[in-house]
């Protein structure tokens, strides 16, 4: 039984192919998590920089809340399963599962018991007297894991270990593989770039591209509600239909205009979670659907607003029996085009023929979104930001009729009907200025995301726990202004992470004794334990001739009445109200940082930072390292 804990983990091989980037999550105990993703995305490498069998280039691995990164991997408690069973010829199936409690010097008697009961949780017990190369690969693979088992390992490690399995056993001993993960109620992490395997098999699924984590999350929720086109594309099939698009809104109709002809229209509150900035008929979208979320209409539509109607030409019928799947092209004069392409899981009694223009209905609650250039959703289950219009005069900014007084930090140039961004987790409900009515209420794991009717706008806020309001109610909300965005009068939010170049120093305290600092400027900051520890870990002595970035955030620093050594003194140049908070601008010579403090211009501030939250990054090669 085990936890891990991967925080920006990174691999840079030799020859300086950065194989992983910024691997980071937290697996419970008792979790089945399966890497998924193309060939060479790095799966391999970060299941074998847990196993120990690969350094780590920078980050901290922890197994039930210790650091491993410097453990051998036989001191990890874990035990890994390769694609190519990896056996010995010449022993024995039970000595092959034997071997590493001999070399273990664990005793014959404790050896027999645990490999008979390995044996038999696998369903090998009457193999036990053959050679490998006299078993199935099925046999093969069974051992393989059996070998693991009698260790009693803390975590399981399995790296495509049915690939070289046919179609039908991989799908038994799919299925035998959780069934043992239950059984051994033990950590599994498991490596695949088999999609289908990743989704019957995880609690949680990490997909992976080039190196970055695209989305973790379960199998359903990866299907329901993809984070950007790779993933929607990856997991599913037959897989999610593209079409580039436009969308047009007028007042509270919406049209998606497919660029292979058709239109597809819904109500704004099908869609209103796609930013609006969207939605004026020229901004190149993604629309997106899966298979199963079309369906074949034979009767006369009726609209009940759940399905939009459309029509499509049939190229290729697929029966398989429980299911038809049909390939046809929204354009009809272009069955076999790629562009306008579709495809639709059907029901298996639907019969229809190539050349056939059959009456579809798209669902209007699963679709999918997507900017074309950065291909991430833009309908996401629980939106960034609120990208809505507005208008700017004599410093007030107004949403829909609600005036709202900029604060004398924010300087705005009058416009009309211009962009404003405001991040979703900068409204906070039940006080302020702001009038709005809950329009509808979604709570997602521990996430309560309201929609705000304000005027003709829905406006999302978000808060932790339970609801405090219900559908209906009329709420108060503010807006925290420092952090919105409004383009056309450059207006940007108040950058509230502070990045500063500095160094890592020692210096003679007395004969045997160093003092470790991180210099930034002509200021010292004392380290913390845990800082030191990891510069080290990760850099060694080389440490101290590395050009480093320190990144703290204006919530860890506060202003201290006394000086005090090793802290950053700076002067106040700048004071910025924000209304309900305040800052200062402190220049510290090397630098300006934001503090969260309403002080004097000129005053002289000792600032403290809670040296545990600093992220710090290794300039050369942009890697974080603490
Ligand atoms: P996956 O398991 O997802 O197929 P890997 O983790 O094996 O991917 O590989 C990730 C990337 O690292 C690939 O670009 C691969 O070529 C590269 N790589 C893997 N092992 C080494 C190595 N020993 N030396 C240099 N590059 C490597």
């Amino acid at each position: 039984m085990a936890s891990l804990s991967l925080k920006h983990i990174f691999k840079v091989y030799d020859g300086g192919v950065k194989a992983v980037n910024d691997f980071t999550m937290d697996i419970a105990d008792n979790e089945f998590i399966v890497f998924v993703g193309p060939s060479g995305c790095g799966k391999s490498t970060t299941l074998r920089m847990i196993a120990g069998l690969e350094d780590i280039t920078a980050g901290e691995l922890r197994i039930d809340d210790e650091i491993v990164n410097d453990y051998e991997p036989k001191d990890r408690n874990i035990a890994m399963v390769f694609q190519n069973y990896a056996l010995y010829p010449h022993m024995t199936v039970y000595e092959n599962m034997a071997f590493s409690l001999r070399t273990a010097h664990v005793p014959n008697d404790v050896i027999y018991e645990k490999v008979t009961e390995a044996a038999e949780i696998l369903g090998i017990t009457q193999y036990l007297d053959r050679k490998p190369k006299a078993l199935s690969g099925g046999q093969r693979q069974r051992v393989a894991l059996g070998r693991a088992i009698v260790r009693n390992p803390k975590v399981f490690l399995l790296d495509e270990p049915l690939s070289n399995l046919d179609a039908k056993l991989r799908t038994a001993m799919r299925a035998e593989i959780s069934r043992l993960h239950e059984r051994l109620k033990t950590t599994f992490i498991y490596v695949t770039h088999d999609q289908v395997e990743a989704m019957t098999m995880g609690t949680r699924i990490v997909v992976m591209k080039d190196g970055y984590i695209q989305q973790i999350d379960t199998p359903i929720n990866l299907y329901k509600y993809p984070d950007n086109m790779f993933v929607a594309g990856f997991i599913g099939t037959p897989q999610m239909n593209f079409f580039d698009a436009t969308i047009t809104k007028n007042g509270e109709d919406v049209v998606y205009k497919l660029d292979c002809g058709p239109s597809i229209e819904m109500k704004y509150i099908h869609t209103d979670k796609v930013p609006l900035k969207y939605m004026d008929s020229k901004t190149k979208v993604v629309f997106g659907i899966r298979p199963d979320d079309v369906r074949v209409r034979s009767n006369k539509y009726v609209d009940d607003g759940m399905w939009a109607p459309l029509q499509a030409v049939v190229s290729v019928v697929e029966v398989l029996g429980g299911e038809t799947i049909i390939y046809a092209n929204l354009n009809l004069d272009t069955p076999d085009d790629e562009v306008g392409a579709i495809i639709i899981k059907a029901d298996p009694d639907t019969f229809v023929k190539r050349g056939d223009i059959i009456d579809i209905e798209l669902s209007r609650r699963k679709f999918h979104v997507f900017d074309k250039t950065t291909e991430q959703s833009i309908r996401k289950r629980i939106p960034q930001e609120n990208i809505i219009k507005g208008n700017i005069t004599n410093n007030t900014l107004e949403i829909s009729s609600q005036e709202f007084k900029l604060p004398s930090a924010i300087k705005a140039e009058d416009v009309k009907d211009t962009e404003v961004i405001i991040p979703v987790s900068a409204i906070s409900l039940g006080n302020g200025v702001g009038k709005a009515k809950v329009e509808w209420i979604e709570q997602i794991d521990n996430i309560v995301l309201y929609f705000l009717k304000v005027g003709d706008l829905t406006i999302f806020a978000k808060e932790e726990g339970t609801p405090r309001f219900k559908i209906n109610d009329e709420v108060s909300f503010e807006i925290d202004l420092s952090q919105i965005t409004i383009t056309a009068s450059s207006v940007q939010p108040l950058n509230l992470v502070n990045r500063l170049d500095g160094v890592f120093i020692k210096e003679k305290e007395n004969k045997n004794d160093y003092n470790f600092f991180m210099k930034i400027g002509e200021h010292k900051l004392a380290p913390s334990n845990r800082i030191c520890e990891k510069l080290f870990a990760c850099k060694g002595p080389k440490i101290f001739n590395t050009d480093l970035v320190y990144e703290f955030n204006t919530k860890d620093i506060s202003v201290l009445t006394v000086k005090e050594p090793n802290k950053l003194i700076g002067k106040i140049t700048e004071v910025l109200d924000y209304g309900t908070k305040k800052y200062s601008k402190v220049d510290l010579s090397c630098g300006i940082i934001t503090v969260e403090y309403s002080g004097q211009i000129g005053e002289e501030v000792v600032l403290d930072i809670d040296v545990d939250k600093i992220t710090i990054i290794d300039k050369s090669i942009d890697i974080i390292i603490v």
